[in-house]
């Protein structure tokens, strides 16, 4: 990779406090094979290296490149057929979802993300039919979309051994159904058969493959905690520690999956995946909605991060994560975009907004409510450290990875803009897609002025567009009825998932416990 030096009106480098950021005015970051070699005014910079090519106008913000810490899909949900609905209910409504290339798939989603400003991404795969063969296969079409584009990706599949409809054992819940669904629903459960014996070895052949890459790294997804049994727990601590792999677990997303955690430890979720010694630097809790204080000092104590997924809490009504006691603790927090932020895309500057307002508590203390620094902070920083790239991302100085995002500095203050408006608030407050004027990942230009350097997005969307206009197959067809047919089956279940007075979650009228 050459060398270049990219410049900027401003550079934000690294966070000072969870308010401001260290930043130069007319500044410049010297890459060298991908790695930031030097920091500093541009001038200098300049003027010491004649030869290297500039890139930038000066009339750009440099920001760090932004990490989505949590994604799923390309497609979204709503554009597969499932509407948003309360968690436990939407997952019924994903049985829907029709057969998508899975390297089209990737490279829609990640079209929206870089066009954001991000430049890595938690990619945690979902549901791949098949057996390892077949799983091994998708992941490596999702991987080799990533290495095309060239975007740098944490990868995952996520681990689901038990409970993979409601939170109930599979042939329990399927017996408790009318006779005539019981068929389709046993087909569909039949689809996958990835054992955790068969996940250990996808994640070993996954991991030595990419291991010394650069822009690809491979981690650990037990799916949650009811979708795992304590075997797979077992075997997925033990790999972390043997890999010294992170893992991204989603955990107490709704009131009814703390109470499924209650029925089945006794205690809290946390406390249940803590005997598997889960907790520590090398897990993240994805949404952590229902967690309760005690929860939260264990998770200051352990250095357990947390990735705050807004958006998708506020769309399947899991509720509101309780960042700003997150904060309080020193909690490292992820932003992740989950399969859609509030606009249906992935737009990670529009999500740094969301959080931003969401939590904006009534109250005069500035240190109660998130700051702008603190959001772009979670949005590069924090996503960062819960990948196995850790501080090598996240913030630009010297010995990191040259993962920048240049933002259009008119297109946020035209026609005005006060002059002592300080440009981070402007940028975070202000800054649309088409403010994004260039994206580099390890040294390399990705995205500039609306184009990807590596790929043709119309030539991939059409291609995508096309594929998708053949009918649904009769397995399709039958799934398609089957979520319709299910869907009061298991509003029916959780009807009465909240047995007792005690349990009840405080917006029901009970205190919050
Ligand atoms: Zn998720």
């Amino acid at each position: 990779m050459p060398s270049s030096i990219i410049r900027g009106l401003a550079v934000f480098t690294e966070p000072v406090d969870r308010r401001n950021w260290q930043h130069i005015d007319d500044g410049a970051v010297v890459q060298r094979d991908g790695v930031i070699a030097e920091i500093g005014p541009f001038a200098e910079l300049s003027a010491r290296h004649p030869d290297v090519p500039v890139i930038g106008t000066g009339r750009q913000v440099v920001l760090p490149g932004f990490v989505n810490g949590h994604h799923h899909i390309g497609l979204t949900p709503v554009q597969l057929g499932s509407p948003d609905m309360p968690l436990e209910l939407w997952f019924v409504t994903r049985l829907v979802s029709r057969r998508v290339d899975l390297y089209l798939d990737t490279l829609y989603s990640a079209f929206e993300m870089i066009a954001s400003g991000i430049t890595t991404v938690q990619h945690l795969h979902g549901w791949l039919p098949g057996g390892l063969a077949e799983v091994e296969a998708g992941a490596g079409e999702v991987i080799r979309a990533y290495q095309d584009i060239g975007m740098r990706v944490s990868y995952s599949f996520a681990l689901r051994d038990q409970n993979r409809l409601v939170y109930q054992d599979d042939k329990q819940f399927t017996e408790s159904l009318p006779v005539e669904l019981r068929p389709a629903l046993e087909r569909h459960f039949a689809r996958f058969q990835v054992s955790p014996g068969d996940y250990g070895a996808l994640f070993e052949h996954l991991y030595g493959k990419h291991q010394n890459e650069e822009r690809v790294k491979i981690q650990l997804a037990p799916a949650n905690l009811h979708w795992c049994s304590d075997a797979a727990l077992t075997m997925l601590a033990e790999y972390s520690e043997r890999y010294d792999a992170p893992m991204h677990i989603h955990l107490v997303e709704t009131p009814y999956q703390k109470e499924y955690a209650r029925r089945r430890g006794g205690g809290t979720a946390l406390d249940y995946i803590d005997r598997f010694g889960f907790l520590g630097p090398r897990l993240t809790l994805g949404h952590g909605v229902w967690l309760n204080e005690a929860d939260l000092d264990r998770i200051a104590a352990t250095g357990t991060h947390i990735c705050h997924n807004c958006s998708s809490n506020f769309r399947l009504r899991s509720g509101l994560a309780p960042l700003n006691f997150f904060e309080k603790r020193g909690i490292n927090v992820a932003i992740g975009l989950d399969e859609a932020g509030i606009n249906d895309d992935r737009d990670m500057l529009q999500e740094m907004r969301m959080v931003l307002r969401a939590h904006r508590v009534p109250g005069m203390d500035e240190d109660d409510v998130p700051s702008v620094g603190q959001v772009l902070r979670m949005a590069t920083v924090g996503g960062a450290m819960t990948t196995p790239f850790g501080s090598r991302i996240g913030s630009l100085a010297i010995g990191k990875a040259a993962d920048l995002v240049l933002v259009d500095w008119d297109k946020v203050a035209y026609p005005y803009l006060d002059p002592e408006t300080s440009v981070l608030d402007a940028v975070v407050q202000r800054g649309r897609t088409n403010a994004v004027a260039l994206v580099m990942v390890a040294g390399e230009v990705v995205y500039q002025d609306g184009r990807f350097t590596r790929i043709d997005r119309d030539a991939a969307l059409r291609e995508l567009h096309q594929l998708l206009q053949q009918p649904l197959a009769a397995d399709e067809v039958e799934r398609r009825q089957l979520s319709r047919a299910l869907l009061p089956q298991v509003r029916r279940f959780y009807a009465g998932y909240f047995d007792s007075d005690t349990h009840q979650p405080y917006y029901r009228g009970s205190s919050r416990q």
